[in-house]
């Protein structure tokens, strides 16, 4: 019943026309997009709101008391009340605007990481992780004469959760870990991830790294239980350039600004400086408004998709895709996780993933080769890179069955 009901909403054709993008063809072939998890195309909603902003209330915020100035502090406040009921937030206080999931990161690893990693405490990261959320603990590690502990994957790409138990111990400060893994599309169980943590010792602070999973699943922070939830609005529909941390009120109450300038203060004197109250200490500076409107109607967007639709049809291309692959002579997947979104990341034998990424690209089909800024993963692995394609909901079986004859073009050229 659940299903018919899905699948009558549910119109790939319908879906696509939202999208101008995927009308582009690469020298006279149509565009087949599956680069989704570096990031997302983007609704003609969102295009337009983000027009609508410069053409009719471009104005800075907050100070302003005129109309266009409190049109556009309403509508950059009105995203965060968005994004605060998207992911379940207690409250819009605990919703910082980022650049991305990056500043994000390096936002906690900065005021609360100086604040509470010492000498000897121990910050635990795993194999998967993404560049962004590997770098700013190993240089907080360094400056605070910590030491960041790993836990391992397996040959299927799960994460060791009996490792990491090990890893659990008094000296550790803070857990970063990643929701869902952008080369290999592995889903952590984060839930249980916190619940160990956190059993461990409630003062142990859990950040997710949820970039690869705000756009493919609902995230529900409070169900969650971690302490901070970062992504990137170019990932899921919306602007690059916007993103959000979401921190447990309790914990940014008490954590130092990060940057600090304009619209951070509540008072500034030579003498010293006060700091604004919730969210906006977090902010310094001109904020991305154009980023935030745009953000909102991404929401807005996923929203009347559902979730319900969208993992069904990135369900129903992973699994075709990774069906057809499978027939091809040569071709081992990397990752292949009992949970996983739809990422499908591939070798083949004695090719090089560069040339193959290079060849597709002459079919119209956009892929991502390489590390995937992933390159301990890789070295783990003993791979120098991977093929990754990755499916976003507007993808066709079609799109699917493309990319896989021109593969098998590629492949026989190559070989
Ligand atoms: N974390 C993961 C898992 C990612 O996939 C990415 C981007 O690909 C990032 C972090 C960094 O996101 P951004 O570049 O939007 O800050």
């Amino acid at each position: 019943m659940q299903d018919t009901l899905i699948k009558k909403i549910f119109d790939v054709d319908e879906v696509r026309r939202d999208f101008p993008i995927l009308n582009r063809e690469i020298d006279g072939k149509p565009l087949v997009y599956l680069d989704n998890a570096a990031t997302s195309q983007k609704p003609v909603s969102v295009i337009n709101a983000i027009s609508d902003y410069y053409s009719r209330y471009n104005a800075n915020i907050h100070r302003g008391v005129y109309s266009i100035s409190m049109e556009a502090s309403a509508a950059y406040e009105n995203a965060r009340i968005s994004v605060k009921e998207f992911i379940n937030a207690a409250s819009e206080r605990e919703i910082i605007f980022t650049r991305g999931t990056t500043e994000a990161i390096n936002l906690v690893a900065y005021s609360y990481g100086l604040q509470n990693v010492n000498e000897g405490s121990e910050v635990i990261v795993s194999e998967l992780e993404h560049h962004a959320n590997i770098v700013p603990w190993q240089v907080l590690c360094q400056n605070r004469k910590a030491h960041l502990k790993v836990i391992p994957v397996n040959e299927k790409g799960e994460l060791v959760i009996e490792e990491y138990k090990k890893l659990l111990s008094d000296k550790t400060a803070i857990v970063a870990v990643s929701h869902i893994s952008n080369s290999l599309g592995t889903i952590n169980p984060v839930k249980e991830i916190v619940r160990l943590a956190k059993a461990k010792n409630p003062k142990i602070a859990v950040l997710i790294d949820g970039a690869q999973a705000i756009h493919h699943t609902h995230v529900d922070v409070r169900d969650i239980g971690a302490d901070f939830y970062a992504f990137s609005g170019h990932k899921m529909y919306g602007p690059m350039g916007i993103g959000v941390l979401y921190g447990r009120e309790s914990l940014l109450e008490a954590m130092p600004p990060y940057q600090t300038g304009g619209d951070m203060i509540s008072r500034v004197s030579f003498e010293g400086t006060t700091y604004n109250e919730l969210p906006m200490k977090f902010e310094a500076g001109t904020p991305n408004v154009e980023g935030a409107v745009g953000l909102n109607a991404a929401i807005d967007y996923i929203n009347s998709i559902g979730f319900g639709a969208i993992e069904e049809q990135e369900k129903m291309l992973l699994d075709h895709a990774t069906e057809e692959i499978l027939k091809i002579d040569g071709i081992r997947i990397i990752g292949t996780s009992q949970n996983k979104a739809s990422v499908l990341s591939f070798v083949v034998n004695g090719l090089n993933a560069l040339d193959i990424g290079i060849m597709l690209d002459t079919h119209g089909v956009a892929v991502r080769t390489g590390q995937h800024c992933t390159e301990p993963l890789m070295d783990k692995l003993c791979l120098p890179g991977t093929v990754r394609a990755s499916f976003a909901f507007y993808n066709t079986k079609e799109e699917v069955d493309v990319f896989i004859k021109a593969l098998k073009k590629v492949i026989d050229i190559l070989k």
